[in-house]
């Protein structure tokens, strides 16, 4: 038997940016309840600007700023290109060494010196006292050979779309929505009350990314949205992954169910339209 008619499904949905990978998805789309949302880079634009800094212990602003871009210059990580981009010189080719450690920050090591640039999390878990900024913004706290050298406030904003596109899916009666999100509770519950999402899980590791969703897991089918920073595994985990093509990575497209072509959030509501209308004719 030949469900002809998904074709169609998936074709119209192709015409208008949306790559489902398959019948099944159209069919689990068309059955999906929940929708989970990474934050940064999904909901937000994940271009963050520079707000203001906070230099310490002998640092000025200037140092502060371009020791964070120099450490971060090797990150693909939009926090670290919002850094890169705000200090403007030159940030030097030297390779150095340099380590990701995925929902914490950096850590590099040039010119003899080695320079953490992440979340509190990051300095407390190297034991580097810090003072903790009072912000509704994102921070990120720099320690240069294991004393704390300041913090920089950063903010993102909402993508145009996201506000009228959590309101779609509201009226399409998909009523749980919910945000994951690696960046602070403070920041993340500003953004999710100015979209309409009351249900916030901030704070959380890669591997707690995953584990939330899979205890979310088993009512209706649940969609989880990234746009493949560090959120591959919980892609693949979902009944529906659904990345977002433009911005995320080779992996995150990989490891999902549905692809968006232009990042645009309001096709969500429209897949699930379209999965809705498509019957399936089998003969
Ligand atoms: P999310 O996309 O939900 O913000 P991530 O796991 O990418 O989650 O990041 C979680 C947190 O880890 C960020 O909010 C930031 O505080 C910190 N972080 C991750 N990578 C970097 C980086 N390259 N530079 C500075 N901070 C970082
Ligand atoms: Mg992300």
């Amino acid at each position: 038997s030949i469900p002809l008619s998904f074709f169609g499904g998936i074709g119209g949905a192709s015409k208008r940016g949306i790559l489902v990978k398959g019948g099944n998805f159209l069919e689990a789309l068309k059955n999906v309840e929940t929708i989970v949302f990474d934050k940064t880079g999904t909901l937000t634009e994940g271009v963050f600007r520079l707000q203001s800094l906070h230099p310490a212990n002998g640092f000025d602003e200037a140092s502060l700023l371009g020791t964070a871009a120099q450490a971060e210059r090797h990150s693909t990580h939009p926090i670290a290109r919002s850094i890169v981009q705000a200090f403007g010189a030159d940030v030097g080719q030297e390779k150095g060494e340099v380590e990701e450690l995925a929902g914490f920050g950096v850590k590099a090591r040039f010119e003899g010196k080695e320079v953490l640039v992440g979340n509190y999390a990051l300095l407390e878990k190297e034991g580097i006292t810090a003072s903790p900024q009072e912000s509704e913004q994102s921070v990120v706290y720099v320690a240069v050979n294991g004393v704390y050298a300041g913090a920089l406030c950063i903010a993102d904003t909402l993508k145009r779309e996201s506000i009228e596109a959590i309101q779609a899916l509201k009226e399409l009666g998909i009523t749980r929505l919910v945000m994951l999100t690696g960046d602070r509770e403070e920041v993340a519950r500003v953004q999710a009350q100015k979209l309409g999402i009351t249900e916030v899980y901030a704070g959380l590791l890669p591997h707690q990314k995953v584990e939330k969703l899979e205890s979310l897991l088993g009512q209706g089918k649940v969609a989880f949205v990234g746009d493949g920073i560090n959120d591959a595994p919980v892609l693949a985990r979902a009944d529906v992954g659904i990345a977002m093509g433009g911005v995320g990575s080779d992996a995150a497209i990989e490891a999902s169910d549905v692809v968006i072509m232009d990042d645009n959030l309001g096709k969500i509501p429209i897949a699930i339209a379209l999965a809705r209308k498509t019957h399936r004719i089998v003969w």
